[in-house]
């Protein structure tokens, strides 16, 4: 329970992937990590631990063995989550004197979980300094905007299938004029919270967050409840475990990517070349050739972590009959025969043997064969650098919701498994 703890406080200052991976980074600064910068030319050192930041979205973290290396072990995960989006120009005077926010979906969100509950907005602010910019995380961190549902007397339907229409129904309220005004109201507050001028701030990338806090609920503590457990815990677990590996012949990553919950073809998402270029230059740093590179990267293996489906209380009908998983019973594997998980039999074999070893419960997941699922970041990752692949996660309820449930004490079995993969994988 100490790292599920730990979980809901990181996740709790992790409104956004910003915020995320600014978090993740000083873990990694406290683990004696040094920082590297892509535009810098990198001296590695043997024996030693790296991370490299990318948009300050997307973050690799690398550790180097004593002696040469003839492969690397790497555990993807990513650091957004579905939320809306504040537009460019955001605030909104309605005739009718209301404020309201401009915002536009980013990723496929529950919509209905969004509205009628406090909302914060934090991101990151791009500010003029002289002639540069500089960039500055913010967080309002206080209940500042909601988005009303229409009372049902005017919405019959809305407990038999109501279609959101993201630019009528989901446009959140911030205040009340009486009469439109000229000037972004939320603007300044959000420059005073972050100690900058507004007239500074020249663009931003601003998001809305749910202000519910984490709960441990149910009995016995079996659930947990916060924002962006998908897929949060993954990269939680990822850090949390890479400092208490050992490498011996291998070097240890760790991938925390960006822009997965729209489709991942980003400068900072793993249809990117982020995590090619850090393995050649890591490695070219260890003094290796291209052809060691390139034969360390054929004798490498992935481990590509984002959550997966619990069977639904409700809904067990939704699940296929004997490839399902449930909450708190251990690492979940996928399996997609169309490889939108990279799940193959070698690599579902050597992962449940590694968990076997670590005395860590696994599960199996796939889809009902009448129901497409979801995709990850595995098989997109291995377009650009291909390897042997598994794709696994945590068993979770109601993924893309604003508030989403966990089992308790699959966190632990997460940090447990990567730590052998990365020790003996
Ligand atoms: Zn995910």
């Amino acid at each position: 329970m100490d790292h599920l703890r730990d979980f809901l406080t990181f996740a709790g200052q992790s409104p956004t992937v910003y915020h995320a991976v600014a978090g993740l980074a000083d873990r990694l600064r406290a683990e004696g990590f040094h920082e590297l910068r892509e535009t810098d030319p990198w001296l590695i050192d043997a024996g030693e631990k790296y991370f490299v930041l990318r948009n300050d979205a997307a973050l690799i973290a690398f550790a180097t063995p004593d002696t040469g290396f003839g492969a690397f072990r790497i555990v993807a995960a990513h650091g957004d989550s579905p939320a809306f989006k504040l537009k460019q120009h955001f605030e909104d005077h309605t005739r009718e004197g209301y404020l309201r926010l401009n915002v536009e979906k980013y990723g496929g969100m529950i919509m209905s979980t969004w509205l009628d509950r406090p909302l914060s907005v934090a991101g990151r602010l791009i500010l003029r300094s002289g002639d540069d910019l500089t960039v500055r995380l913010v967080n309002l961190d206080r209940d500042a905007v909601l988005i009303p549902n229409l009372p049902i007397h005017f919405n019959r339907e809305i407990n038999s299938g109501y279609a959101y229409q993201p630019q009528v129904d989901l446009l959140p309220l911030f205040g009340f004029d009486g009469q439109p005004q000229e000037g972004s109201r939320l603007l300044e507050e959000i420059a005073d919270r972050a100690g900058v001028s507004c007239r500074d701030i020249l663009s931003h990338d601003l998001f809305l967050y749910n202000r519910q806090p984490a709960s441990v609920w149910g009995a016995g503590d079996a659930f947990f409840s916060c924002q962006r457990i998908d897929d949060l815990e993954c990269a939680f677990a990822a850090v949390e475990a890479l400092p208490r590996t050992v490498p011996r012949d291998t070097v240890s990553v760790c991938a925390i990517f960006d822009n997965e919950e729209v489709g991942s073809a980003s400068r900072q998402g793993a249809d990117s070349n982020f995590l090619y270029d850090t393995l050649t230059r890591l490695g070219t740093g260890l003094g290796a050739s291209d052809g060691e590179i390139r034969a360390a990267m054929a004798g490498s293996r992935m481990v590509s972590a984002d959550n997966a489906h619990a069977v639904h209380p409700n809904h067990p009908d939704k699940y296929d009959s004997q490839n399902r998983v449930f909450m708190n019973q251990g690492v979940v594997i996928k399996h997609n025969a169309a490889q939108k998980y990279t799940t193959d039999g070698l690599s579902s074999a050597r992962f449940e043997l590694l968990c076997q070893r670590a005395g860590v419960p696994v599960q199996h997941f796939a889809n009902r064969s009448d129901i497409a699922g979801g995709s990850t970041l595995g098989n997109i990752a291995n377009t650009h650098i291909s390897m042997e692949t598994v794709d696994i996660g945590l068993a979770q309820l109601a993924m893309h919701s604003a508030y989403e449930t966990a089992g308790t004490r699959d966190l632990d079995y997460l940090i447990q498994a990567l730590s052998a993969f990365w020790t003996e994988g």
